[in-house]
């Protein structure tokens, strides 16, 4: 627009002289024009050399997360991504769009026009739009040279800066892959660098047709999950803007789009998500309901009813919502080495808890170690702890119980039963196992978010998630009629 032209930002002159510094000292940079905002910057990096920095992210991202198995599934979430690369500033570029077997809820990009959501993000978008507006903001950050940029300031000049991801609740398997190496290419945008992606994202979908309230409508969806992400899992406030705010932010440009067509085309995504995994790659372990079955470690165990179980990479937590009480399940090696009499008490000694009383035992037909633990939880204070470690195949797992000295005699007797539940799975059993799908459902008249769970969901995931899942507070009702996503045993 010429009115911007004619009154360019007061940082431009800074930005001009910051230019001319970077030049003198790396000849071989270039001054290029940002496709987006046409003004001038330093870019170190031409268009051949984002296509194979992203060309090589792409191969690493593809054997590290894996890409989700449904041709058919994939040919459509590229379709939505090709209409918005053409209508992009850099409808040029090699734009792929690729869904990866990871069931966080997450999206991003690499330079070059390498684009990426998990499955855990399709299950919990409400339709096409919403699809489009997530692949417009991760299509913004490769237009508006978002990580280029990074890479221009970054030292190092690896790869390794050049992913990020931006819409990360920080949930567990991204942890995993940092130990797995790729934790180094995920890179956190400024917040500006996300509202103006926000912007293009609205800018993107309405420009291809989609309804452009998309983008406040999926943020609003991301702020309640932020809102119930789980203790323990580190803070997307801490990390991303809040995404509350970039609601406010998006709204009145989403609006301002008024010529659009406001395309939503609910009912075709529903039918194309169908039967979409949901949750824990079963070689990772099950988590259905307050039940844990691990296929290859060949294990299962019934934590109590009702409490919230997570499977982490090193373990897997059990909590009862709003209480500091929690049980653990995890491997614990250094506890075998001599006999498990000796090596529990050390493992726990390890931990900084210290052995009451105990006695070796059996569990699940297996030589187990089962004691009462004293010690202290930062932020927690004095707490008990009723721990079994049990021998079952050339491994020892831990079953623990965790709970303030006020609580524990009143939780006892669910950490026992929880203990007692371990068990060894037959290979019939393990090979059984499938994962959690999302399938469709149409609500009734009178039917409420907990009812719908428990029933047609039989409790694999919670009333507030499926609500969530759906693009609803879970003190809305659903209208009558209204196809849902719920989450059944595949
Ligand atoms: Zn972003």
């Amino acid at each position: 627009m010429p009115r911007t032209a004619a009154e360019p930002p007061v940082s431009a002159g800074r930005r001009a002289a910051a230019g001319v510094v970077a030049l003198a000292l790396l000849v071989s940079s270039a001054c290029a024009s940002n496709p987006v905002t046409g003004r001038r910057e330093v870019s170190f990096l031409s268009e051949a050399e984002e296509i194979a920095i992203g060309q090589r992210g792409d191969a690493e991202i593809r054997r590290e997360m894996g890409v989700y198995q449904d041709d058919e599934l994939q040919r459509y979430v590229s379709g939505v991504g090709q209409r918005l690369a053409v209508v992009s500033h850099r409808p040029s570029l090699p734009w792929t769009f690729t869904v990866v077997d990871v069931p966080a809820v997450n999206a991003f990009a690499l330079p070059g026009g390498y684009i990426y959501v998990t499955r855990g993000l399709l299950a919990h978008l409400g339709d096409e739009s919403e699809l489009a507006g997530v692949l417009g903001h991760e299509i913004g950050h490769v237009t508006a040279r978002h990580a280029s940029q990074q890479f221009t300031r970054s030292t190092g000049g690896s790869i390794g800066v050049l992913l990020a991801s931006i819409f990360v609740p920080g949930v567990a398997p991204f942890s995993d892959l940092a130990s797995a190496g790729l934790g180094t290419l995920f890179l956190k945008y400024g917040r500006d660098d996300e509202l103006e992606s926000d912007r293009l994202g609205v800018e993107y979908a309405a420009r291809a047709g989609w309804d452009p309230e998309s983008v406040p409508r999926f943020l609003t969806t991301l702020s309640r999950l932020d809102a119930m992400s789980v203790r323990g899992v580190p803070n997307w406030l801490s990390t991303h803007p809040d995404p509350g705010s970039r609601v406010v932010k998006a709204a009145p440009v989403a609006a301002s789009q008024t010529d659009s067509t406001r395309d939503r085309n609910r009912d075709e995504f529903l039918r194309r998500i169908e039967g979409l995994a949901y949750g824990d790659d079963p070689s990772e372990g099950v988590v259905q309901a307050h039940r844990f079955r691990h296929p290859d470690l060949r294990i299962a165990v019934d934590f109590p009813e009702g409490w919230d179980v997570q499977n982490a990479s090193d373990q897997v937590v059990a909590q009862l919502e709003g209480e500091r009480v929690l049980m653990l399940l995890r491997a614990a090696p250094e506890a075998g080495g001599v006999t498990l009499d000796d090596g529990a008490p050390k493992h726990m000694r390890g931990l900084g808890f210290t052995l009451d009383h105990g006695a070796l035992d059996s569990v699940g037909g297996r030589d187990a170690f089962i004691g009462l633990y004293h010690g202290k939880v930062r932020e927690v204070g004095a707490v008990r702890i009723h721990a079994a470690h049990i021998s079952a195949g050339r491994q020892v797992f831990m079953v623990a119980g965790v709970a303030p000295d006020a609580d524990f005699a009143r939780v006892e007797p669910e950490f026992e039963a929880a203990v007692r539940s371990f068990r060894e799975l037959s290979s019939a059993e393990a090979a059984r196992i499938r994962p959690n799908r999302v399938v469709l459902y149409t609500a009734k008249a009178g039917d409420t978010w907990q009812g719908i769970a428990q029933r047609a969901g039989r409790g694999l995931v919670p009333a507030t998630r499926l609500a969530l899942m759906n693009g609803y507070a879970v003190n809305t009702q659903p209208p009558a009629g209204t196809r849902l996503k719920i989450v059944a045993e595949g």
